[in-house]
C-alpha cells in the first residue's frame, strides 16, 4: 500500500476521530456510488475493536477492521482483505497513512 502524502493540517480536516491517541488515515473508494473519500480513527479502534466508516455520499457503512467478529471473522481486517481478495465487499482502500500521536 502506497503511502498517503498528508500535511497536519490537511489531516486535521478530515472527518473521525478527534481524540488524541494514535490515528489512522485512509483513502476509500465506495463501490456503490464510486466515490473517494477520506476518514479518520484511532489506531486502537483499528487493532482492538470495531471500525466502520460511513460513505459520505450514498450513507452506506463500510467495514474497515473486525476484530470482535461483529460482521463476520474475527480478527478481520481491510489489509487482510486485500491480500486475500475473496471478500465481496462494498469498498475499496486505497491509500493509508498511521499518524503518530508524537507528530500531531
Ligand atoms: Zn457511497
Amino acid at each position: 500500500m502506497k503511502e498517503l502524502n498528508i500535511t497536519e493540517e490537511e489531516s486535521k480536516n478530515i472527518p473521525g476521530s478527534k481524540t488524541s491517541d494514535e490515528k489512522i488515515i485512509i483513502q476509500f473508494t465506495c463501490k456503490v456510488c464510486d466515490v473517494t473519500s477520506l476518514k479518520k480513527f484511532s489506531k486502537n479502534s483499528y487493532e482492538h475493536g470495531v471500525v466502520l466508516v460511513r460513505c459520505p455520499s450514498c450513507q452506506n457503512l463500510h467495514v474497515i477492521a473486525d476484530r470482535l467478529g461483529y460482521f463476520g471473522e474475527k480478527d478481520w481486517d481491510i489489509e487482510t482483505y486485500i491480500q486475500e481478495q475473496q471478500r465481496k465487499d462494498d469498498v475499496e482502500i486505497s491509500e493509508t497513512i498511521t499518524q503518530d500521536k508524537n507528530n500531531q
